[in-house]
């Protein structure tokens, strides 16, 4: 081997970083391998950051052309796209940049380049250069590892039968901004898509999504999502469930659709840009996972353990490649686990050696506008599971801040178990939803019930104190909500 390290982490995303980080901190020798420029991963640079710098833009956008009916109008907004994009590109260099001062400030080696299995103590890495990635000729070394994390991600899932063709991207596409379009359609009625398409609406374009499924934003409660929709609505021109795209055509004067299914126009219909958004692929299959007997799934993901081991001793996997949901905290937290097991296993600290991945929950959120955010069980889910629930709900329409705000469409909602009545999962729909989902989350892995929620005295005017007022509705303590 040309190096050695205790632990080598194959990609730099918020898995591989935070394993990296973490067991730097710990005492062990690490090396960080990534085939782009710079650290960060999808989440950085093409995910997570980029999309919400173009959302707080457009958040901002709708907020004020909402301002006149408050009193104060403002003018028209004149869009400097370029300008747009440079900010979102400062917003992520800032963010990756400082990663590559953090892995430096650790000692952790940075080897750029394209990282495959050669055994289970051995990885290769190839050399690239450039922002694409690609390979610099010849410049291929072998580095041996006591440990290994494959930290690999997943990829945007590419429709078979559309064609080449700028007009038609996927979310790395669509956050370039490169292509100005009237009409837009949204492949995929999810959280990426569903994000995407409030940013480009924002920015003048119409919108039009199709969805194999009956619903938008699957996953969330069915309440939840039918506030953001009627809140949305004015940005849709058509929204088709249960219905595929089953073919395009790219054409002088737009991208051509043809559609299949319940919300199905006859004809094909024209499009300045298409967005893909029907999900992501794990990387499983790309890393040489055989050479070393790593198990890979038919899909690409690489089952673990609780604490991320592999079926392969000195093999940890983390992030997007190892499951749903593909999401950035559950890489991080994922990532800690396995580097805090793998210190522990090489400095002998039986402490570190116990650390398990063993969150009860993982929350989820959608930063359009309102946002969605839930976590834990859902309402639809808790009916198919015949599991008894006491809810309370409280609408925005009695939060003196979200009246206060202009912005009272949403509402909070939680879920108890009707037998232990400890809190089990809960919503929220509105502003800021995301930044409160959180509490519902620390709640659930405490064990809280109502009344430690409702009793938990929380500032007023806020939009967290509907957390404290769905809990007093459920707890059956509250007279005065209309
Ligand atoms: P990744 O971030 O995918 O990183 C993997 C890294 O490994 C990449 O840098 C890749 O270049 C590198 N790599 C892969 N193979 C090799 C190889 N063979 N050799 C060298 N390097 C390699 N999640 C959230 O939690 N919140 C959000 O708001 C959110 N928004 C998103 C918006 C968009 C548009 C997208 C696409 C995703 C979003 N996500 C969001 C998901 C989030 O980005 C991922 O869950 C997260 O990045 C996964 O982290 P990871 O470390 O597993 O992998």
């Amino acid at each position: 081997a040309d190096q050695a390290f205790d632990l080598v982490v194959l990609g730099g995303g918020p898995g591989g970083y935070s394993a990296a980080f973490r067991a730097a901190d710990l005492g062990l020798k690490v090396a960080l391998v990534e085939r782009y420029a710079t650290l960060g991963g999808v989440c950085l640079n093409v995910g997570c950051i980029p999309s919400k710098a173009l959302l707080h833009v457009a958040a901002v956008m709708d907020e004020v052309s909402h301002m006149a009916d408050l009193g104060v109008a403002f003018g028209e907004p004149e869009v400097d796209i370029a300008k747009l994009r440079a900010h979102k590109n400062k917003v992520t260099g800032k963010l990756t940049g400082g990663l590559a001062a953090m892995a430096k400030m650790r000692k952790v080696t940075v080897l750029r380049g394209v990282g495959s299995l050669v055994d289970a103590q051995h990885l290769k890495v190839e050399a690239t250069e450039g922002a694409t990635g690609q390979a610099k000729t010849g410049a291929v070394q072998t580095v041996a590892f006591k440990r290994l994390i494959i930290a690999a991600g997943s990829q945007a899932v590419r429709l078979p039968f559309l064609p080449d063709d700028p007009r038609i991207v996927d979310s790395t596409g669509a956050l370039e901004m490169q292509v100005e379009a009237e009409k837009m359609l949204i492949v995929g009625g999810g959280i990426i898509g569903l994000e995407m398409g409030t940013v480009y609406s924002t920015l003048g374009s119409r919108l039009d999504v199709v969805e194999m499924l009956p619903t938008l934003m699957t996953g969330a409660d069915r309440d939840l999502v039918k506030v953001w929709q009627k809140f949305n609505a004015h940005r849709f021109d058509n929204i088709m469930l249960n219905t595929k795209t089953v073919g395009a055509e790219a054409k002088p004067d737009g991208i051509w659709v043809t559609f299949e299914g319940e919300g199905a126009p006859k004809e094909p219909q024209r499009y300045d840009l298409v967005l893909q958004a029907v999900g992501r692929t794990p990387n499983g299959k790309k890393i040489a996972a055989e050479n070393a007997g790593v198990a890979v799934t038919d899909r690409g993901f690489i089952p673990v353990d609780v604490q991320m081991r592999t079926n392969v001793p000195s093999v940890f996997a983390i992030g997007d490649i190892v499951g749903q949901p593909m999401l950035a905290h559950k890489a991080v937290h994922e990532g800690h686990v396995a580097a805090e097991v793998i210190a522990g296993e090489l400095l002998g600290d039986e402490k570190l050696k116990k650390s398990q991945f063993d969150a009860r929950v993982i929350p989820s959120v959608a930063y359009t506008d309102p946002e969605v955010a839930w976590v834990g069980i859902t309402e639809d889910e808790a009916k198919a599971k015949g599991i008894k629930v006491t809810k309370g709900l409280f609408p925005w329409t009695a939060s003196g801040r979200a009246i206060a705000n202009g912005r009272d469409e949403g509402f909070t909602k939680l879920l108890f178990d009707e037998e232990s009545h400890r809190i089990i999962g809960g919503g929220i729909v509105g502003t800021h939803a995301g930044d409160m989902i959180g509490e519902i989350a620390l709640a659930i892995e405490m064990g809280a019930d109502a009344v430690d929620i409702g009793k938990t005295i929380h500032p007023h005017p806020t939009l967290g104190e509907s957390l404290g007022m769905a809990a007093e509705v459920a707890h059956g303590s509250c007279t005065d909500i209309p």
